[in-house]
């Protein structure tokens, strides 16, 4: 295994996600003995990263990574939980929340601890005094039942900048979607600069874009089969995110014993991607996109009537085009009403100024019919704000 050195610890570059744990058909149960079996596996070969949230698996990852990880020692391993404040109901008791997700891990601490999904939208939350989570979880940290704090993001560079600048010297780490897809998608390879110009160390989820990059078409995968005729297309990926130095833990959520035995065998050394790799796997990325070449140069916007932000819609758009995804859906919640891609009056004065020669108010007018069609961040919500009044006691 190759590790991390982070501060004083030494962490496995290769963390487990434990968001995707099979879901037994007949009893609607985590399948314990297979996270058991994958665990020990990962766990043997010198996996020492776990990471959950609460709100996955509808609350029941934290119970399963609890019940796999008791049979070793706490102090063996690194724990990361989240802080759910993307789908509070409405100003809660923190802390208790925060003891509810102690008392599921069954551990006094977490070794790493997230604001869960900043995004725009939800930023408007984790910073809002009445919800006072910030304030709560810098307290947990002094308390010393958060080792080391940190974030997880979705949101875009320009919010990315603004948020540690406000929060200089708080958080610890962040972590971001991040593969040779979204380097130039998400713009991810913006995030990694700004996160580095921080001092702060990366971590990174989705580095398979949701298994889409473990699995390529036969054309895509023949052209990596080049380079090494017994490769997982999965390992490319990983091995892509290696060569990145500041990158210190790649989560991967595995759901098999023969995901985790590929992914082991690709952490075992570090061989990051040559040159010639990356770039096959960059055109391989250009490929999958069906979005429009926007370069977020701005030319645009000053003489928008309507004042919208347009590379912005256009960065929601690319992803739509791509995969209709709620990270879209909530980065266009985040804005005020008035700068949503439905204000769009067509005009055309962005696409005379656009040196790309995009057709943004067409783009727009799709992203305005994607976004009522796809998915509704709000009603997904609805349920989380059950459960957490459920497990608060809440009226
Ligand atoms: S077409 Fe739409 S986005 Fe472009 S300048 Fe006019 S109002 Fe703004
Ligand atoms: S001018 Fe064109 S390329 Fe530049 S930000 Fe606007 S849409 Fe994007």
């Amino acid at each position: 295994m190759i590790y991390s050195n982070v501060q004083d610890m030494k962490i496995s570059r290769l963390g487990f996600g434990c968001m995707r744990f099979r879901i037994d058909e007949t009893t609607g149960e985590i399948d314990q003995r297979k996270v058991n079996d994958m665990f020990d596996l990962a766990i043997s070969k010198g996996v020492n990263y776990f990471d959950t949230a609460y709100p996955y698996l509808n609350g029941k990852s934290e119970l399963a990574v609890a019940e796999a990880l008791s049979r070793y020692p706490r102090n063996s391993y690194y724990l990361a939980d989240k802080f759910p404040g993307h789908s509070l109901p409405g100003p809660v008791d923190n802390i208790a929340l925060f003891n509810l997700e102690l008392k599921k891990c069954r551990t006094e601490y977490f070794d790493f601890y997230l604001l869960h999904n900043v995004t725009e939208w939800s930023v408007k939350i984790y910073e809002d005094e009445k919800y006072h989570i910030i304030p709560d979880m810098i307290e947990m940290k002094k308390q010393g039942k958060i080792r080391h704090l940190g974030f997880s993001f979705h949101g875009g560079p320009a919010l990315l900048e603004e948020f540690l600048n406000r929060h200089e010297g708080v958080f610890e780490f962040v972590q971001i979607q991040c593969n040779y897809l979204d380097w130039t998608l998400q713009d991810a390879r913006k995030k990694y600069d700004i996160i580095t110009s921080h001092g702060l160390p990366v971590w990174v989820m989705e580095p398979c874009r949701g298994g889409k990059l473990a699995v390529l078409n036969e054309s895509q995968s023949a052209r990596l089969k080049e380079f090494r005729p017994d490769a997982s297309d999965a390992s490319f990926a990983f091995r892509f995110l290696q060569s990145l130095d500041n990158i210190k833990v790649i989560l991967s959520g595995m759901n098999e014993v023969s995901q985790v035995e590929d992914n082991l065998n690709t952490f075992r050394d570090y061989d990051p991607v040559s040159e010639e790799e990356k770039a096959v796997l960059f055109d391989i990325a250009e490929g999958m996109k069906k979005g429009v070449p926007c370069t977020g140069c701005r030319y645009c916007c000053e003489g928008c009537p309507m004042g919208l932000n347009i590379p912005y819609l256009l960065e929601c758009y690319n992803d739509y085009k791509y995969a209709v995804s709620l990270s879209a859906s909530v980065r266009l919640d985040g804005l005020d009403e008035d700068k949503k891609p439905a204000n769009c009056i067509g005009c055309g004065q962005c696409s005379h100024a656009c040196p790309q020669g995009i057709d943004v108010p067409t783009a727009l007018a799709e992203l305005t019919q994607m976004y009522a069609d796809g998915p509704n961040w709000s009603t997904s919500v609805q349920s989380r704000h059950e459960s957490i009044k459920r497990d608060l006691n809440m009226k």
